[in-house]
């Protein structure tokens, strides 16, 4: 599969590992927004939100606890966001779907 995140959670490209484990990955952004910036992705290719089913909704829960743990463990607990991004209009980059989440600054409404 020529996934850029497949390949990462399959260790075939250095990534700053946070987190692993059967179902979900977690490492540093590459081009961080904030102090702290990370990534949450599961280790199934599923490449937008469109294309999640019902037999994922455990996995993206499992991705959202694994982000506010890790967001708790970095310090953030003056508060954190998470964002997703879905498909071009959206801002997606990386068609493999993944929490970003960023804290230890002030973030602002609307993001623009
Ligand atoms: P998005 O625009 O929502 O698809 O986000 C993709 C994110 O992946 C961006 O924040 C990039 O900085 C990040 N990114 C791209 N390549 C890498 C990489 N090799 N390691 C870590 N993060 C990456
Ligand atoms: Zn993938």
């Amino acid at each position: 599969m020529d996934c850029l995140f497949c390949k990462i959670a399959a260790g075939q490209i250095p990534a700053r590992t946070l987190y692993e484990d059967d179902q979900v990955f977690a490492f540093h952004d590459i081009a961080p927004q904030a102090p702290v910036h990370f990534l949450v992705i599961p280790k199934k290719h599923v490449p937008t939100l469109n294309h999640l089913t019902d037999e994922d909704k455990a996995l993206t829960g499992h991705m959202l606890h694994t982000a506010q743990r890790l967001a708790a463990e970095l310090g953030c607990d003056e508060g954190f966001r998470v964002v997703m991004n879905c498909n071009h209009q959206g801002g997606q980059t990386v068609y493999h779907i993944h929490m970003h989440v960023l804290g230890q600054r002030q973030m602002h409404w609307p993001p623009g």
